[in-house]
């Protein structure tokens, strides 16, 4: 089974009519007893969302929708393996190379007047948080140092009060040491192959966007220069031959169109700049550096829905796949057959679900649970687990890849 299934119960249907509102392409409901009737027992990606909600809100339980990866047995379709409590609001996870552990950003809610500003430790054998560390205001996204020696945390802040601090946790005691300032907002950070220099994308205030990087000296943690870039740039991923970087750029909150900034990492300047869905969220780049993933998450209120798939040869988008509302993370399996999606919604939807992209034709082939507004991904340096932050939960989902 490839796609999305549902199948009804009309002896269960009380006629609420919500399924026909949400999905009315794919229900509709008899006009003389005002029970369901099933227009589509497979329908198009496009109402994949709607018809989940449909099932989630049904008031009798009469709508069954099965998930392609539900059906267990199918080898490689990941699975949920275990569920770790973290902080409040978990936005970033990043592994340490060795794989022995895993670190998350706790962001909190600012909408409730609570921020985060502490970053999860995981033991992975044990899967159990063995340290809490204290960073900056509204830890939104981490990085770690190739030799694994150091995490890097955006202390993001909010957009009314936005933070301009780097933190900087010594691994070997999971302590600080004294942080990096940096511009407004940091919401995106790489370090480069060679782990001699971190890129902070700086995404600005809610009355000044930001459209800068900063550039530090991981040997004594100085900002040595700075990049123009978009307006209002988020995440970074450099090509494995640390040659060249990739920053998304959300674009301006009357303007969400998003494009991604090439710079070439020796030189220090952009190269290139390429249109991409709106408000840009993630992006990873494939291990042989051919190719770049985006994801384009969109305005929270209008979430988007689709991958931009970038050839770094010539820095043009070769294919759009269409994915879940809202994708928010994205993660590249180690040989690069798979790429993985998590759909992060939007503000009336929170999503739930993981898209599994096919890298050989760029096509979806399953789609799976894993949890309550999933808002970032990482992999383990095996391949093997994905741990997916569900900010909407407080939770660290781990997948297990093979299944
Ligand atoms: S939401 Fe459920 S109860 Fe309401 S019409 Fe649809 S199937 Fe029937």
């Amino acid at each position: 089974m490839h796609g999305l299934q549902v199948s009804i119960d009309q002896d269960k249907c009380c006629g609420s009519g919500h399924c026909v509102q949400l999905a009315p392409e794919v229900f509709d409901q008899d006009p003389m007893s005002g029970t369901v009737i099933l227009l589509q027992s497979a329908p198009t990606f496009a109402s994949h969302e709607a018809v989940r909600e449909a099932g989630a809100v049904c008031p009798a339980s009469a709508i069954n929708v099965m998930e392609p990866a539900l059906s267990r047995g199918h080898r490689g379709i990941p699975s949920i393996a275990a569920t770790i409590s973290v902080g409040e609001g978990p936005a970033a996870v990043a592994f340490s190379p060795d794989g022995r552990e895993a670190y998350v950003a706790n962001y909190g809610r600012w909408a409730t007047g609570a921020p985060g500003r502490t970053v999860s430790v995981i033991n992975t054998d044990t899967r159990a948080v063995i340290a809490t560390i204290e960073v900056g205001v509204g830890p939104s996204v981490l990085t770690v140092a190739p030799n694994g020696a150091t995490v890097y945390v955006g202390n993001y802040g909010s957009a009314k009060a936005p933070g301009n601090t780097v933190s900087v946790i010594d691994t070997a005691n999971h302590k600080v040491t004294p942080p990096i300032t940096v511009g407004n907002a940091p919401d995106g950070v790489a370090v480069s192959p060679d782990g001699h220099r971190l890129f902070v994308s700086e995404l600005g205030s809610e009355t000044r966007l930001g459209t800068s990087m900063s550039v530090i000296d991981t040997a004594t943690n100085c900002v040595i220069g700075t990049l123009e870039v978009g307006e209002g740039p988020g995440a970074v991923a450099i090509t494995p031959d640390g040659t060249r970087g990739y920053v998304v750029n959300y674009g301006t909150p009357t303007d969400p169109a998003g494009t991604v900034s090439v710079f070439d990492v020796e030189r220090n300047a952009v190269i290139a700049t390429i249109a991409v869905g709106k408000s840009p969220g993630a992006v990873a780049v494939t291990p042989d550096g051919k190719r770049v993933y985006v994801a384009n998450h969109g305005p929270f209120d209008a979430p988007g829905n689709t991958i931009s798939v970038i050839d770094t040869t010539t820095n043009t988008v070769v294919a759009t796949v269409g994915v879940g509302s809202g994708p928010g993370g994205v993660a590249i399996a180690k040989n690069g057959s798979r790429v993985y999606v998590v759909n992060m919604g939007g503000n009336d939807a929170p999503g739930s679900t993981m898209s599994v992209i096919d890298t050989q034709d760029n096509t979806v082939i399953a789609t799976v649970d894993v949890g309550r507004t999933p808002a970032a991904i990482a992999l383990s340096p095996d391949g093997r687990w994905a741990y997916v932050t569900n900010y909407g939960t407080n939770t660290v989902a781990v997948l297990d890849l093979n299944n």
